[in-house]
């Protein structure tokens, strides 16, 4: 069956120069893999296949961070920052660019465990703060592996895979067919690695300032978020999205 787009998917095709001439487009391929740009706060990322494509409830994220940078570190010199699970970089690379508007200095580490999508998080980087390629650092890591043990991040961010495992069957075709399974799989109720990220914390910070993305589902007695404060955010859909940690 051939796809037939929506007047939406042709202005995002026709405004990303996709080639319409002579293709078949797959049933349920989501556009953005098409031309490999994801727009995230009026930016265009590069994705692909490797990289989930941002959400728009993940844009409150942002918002978040820089709000918490804002009111927590005024006089700071210099903040430290953890985008763990990045993928395309979108939420960390954004942040980055709010601060560097700002005239805030900052150094950021972005990790993932995929490879490939953190080579596509460096090319993001390299593509909106050329002069603050010294800012950033990549590291190929399961969550806090393989990061060097004497680090103490100001705020760590991550929007990391949270869908529980026993939805995954019933999502969309247009997800569960071509987005990375791995950025989407949260194991267990979704919060295997959400628990994960928590639990190692205080040996990356010592003042826990965390901000993460969780499902809608969650709450805080299926997170171990015992002692550290927890407070859930909604998103503007009116559902619980985010996970504040923060204990001084
Ligand atoms: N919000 C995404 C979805 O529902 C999931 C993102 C994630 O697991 N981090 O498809």
């Amino acid at each position: 069956m051939s796809r037939q787009l929506t007047p939406y998917e042709k202005n995002f095709l026709t405004r990303h120069n996709f080639d319409f001439s002579n293709t078949s487009i797959p049933t349920d391929i989501p556009i953005e893999y098409l031309v490999n740009v994801a727009e995230f706060r009026g930016l265009n990322f590069y994705i692909d296949q490797n990289t989930l494509i941002p959400r728009i409830e993940t844009e409150q994220l942002v918002d978040l961070a820089l709000e918490n940078i804002l009111t927590n570190f005024k006089n700071k010199e210099k903040i430290v920052i953890a985008d763990l699970c990045t993928g395309s970089g979108s939420i960390g690379i954004s942040l980055a660019l709010e601060l560097a508007k700002r005239n805030i200095d900052f150094h950021i580490y972005f990790s993932d465990i995929s490879k490939d999508a953190l080579d596509i998080a460096k090319k993001n980087y390299y593509n909106f703060l050329p002069k603050k390629i010294a800012n950033a650092n990549f590291i190929h890591s399961d969550l806090f592996n393989n990061f060097p043990k004497d680090l103490n991040f100001d705020l760590i961010i991550s929007n990391p895979p949270y869908v529980p495992n026993e939805r995954i069957a019933s999502l969309q075709n247009s997800v569960k067919n071509y987005e990375p399974i791995l950025a989407l799989d949260g194991g267990k109720d979704g919060t295997e690695i959400i628990n994960k990220i928590i639990l190692q914390l205080p040996k990356f910070q010592k003042k826990i300032n965390c901000l993460i993305e969780i499902d809608d589902s969650h709450n805080l007695d299926k997170i171990k978020s015992e002692g550290l404060n927890p407070s859930l955010i909604k998103d503007q859909f009116g559902v619980n999205r985010f996970l504040s940690l923060f204990l001084l």
